[in-house]
């Protein structure tokens, strides 16, 4: 199933996660090492959000595998940034593969990736989905699980709900809604990374002012630690804690 990472630190060129390290997230789209829950490859398109300062996330997501972008390699080399969310995606089957159903899914500074599955969706999410405003179901990017759970999300942290504890709610929710969904989350604002284990394998390198959180470590640093199942993460650029969801 999909594979994700969050960095925040220094500014570094794009392709410090997307492309250059030996296990980057392009290498891990074609031969994840640690793949759970059926899946192969992760050639159902690619998404990428950083910030370019002040202002709010720029995306770019394609429904193309991200090997097969020609344009990337120059993008990712020439486009530094200190704040990065990204991900590839292997669809779950009946989801549709389209541009708009790849993460990150984005709302103000927010960026959004599910690596996962809701079982029983979408029936299992409607009593939840039955909070959300109208306009907040017809503004869905795509009509698959993981937008229907960024949508709960962003009502939630619209609201004004500290992004751990709208996680951590969430993940709890649609694990009563929907049992045994996996549901490894992963959002930042640029700030902070808040990030879930339930399903998915997931890992955290941190130091000298950065941290990097990823389905699978990037390279063979020995400073990378996995995350136990069915923890929360929270990460700034100079601390991490986890604990149980
Ligand atoms: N279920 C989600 C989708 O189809 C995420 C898939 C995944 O983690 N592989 O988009």
């Amino acid at each position: 199933m999909c594979r994700h990472v969050a960095y925040l630190g220094p500014s570094v060129p794009l392709s410090a996660v997307l492309l250059d390290p030996p296990h980057a997230l392009a290498h891990q789209a074609w031969a994840p090492r640690d793949m759970r829950g059926g899946g192969t490859i992760n050639a159902d398109g690619f998404g990428v959000g950083w910030y370019p300062g002040a202002g709010p996330p720029i995306r770019y997501r394609s429904a193309m595998p991200i090997w097969s972008d020609a344009a990337l390699p120059a993008l990712a080399a020439g486009t530094g940034a200190a704040a990065i969310l990204a991900a590839v995606r292997s669809a779950t089957v009946g989801m549709p593969v389209v541009e708009t159903a790849a993460a990150p899914f984005a709302d103000g500074r927010w960026l959004f990736s599910h690596n996962g599955v809701v079982r029983g969706f979408p029936g299992t999410l409607a009593r939840l989905a039955a909070e959300l405003p109208v306009e907040d179901l017809l503004t869905l990017d795509a009509p698959t699980d993981s937008a229907a759970l960024f949508a709960l999300l962003r009502h939630q942290l619209r609201a004004g709900k500290p992004a751990a504890e709208a996680v951590a709610s969430l993940v709890r929710a649609t694990r009563e809604a929907a049992p045994g969904s996996r549901l490894n989350l992963l959002l930042t604002d640029g700030e902070q990374i808040v990030a879930t284990t339930a399903g998915h394998a997931l890992s955290v390198r941190a130091g000298d002012g950065a941290v990097l959180v990823a389905s699978e470590p990037l390279d063979d640093d020995p400073s990378w630690r996995a995350v136990p199942d069915n923890h929360l993460l929270i990460a700034t650029r100079t601390d991490v804690t986890m604990g149980e969801t």
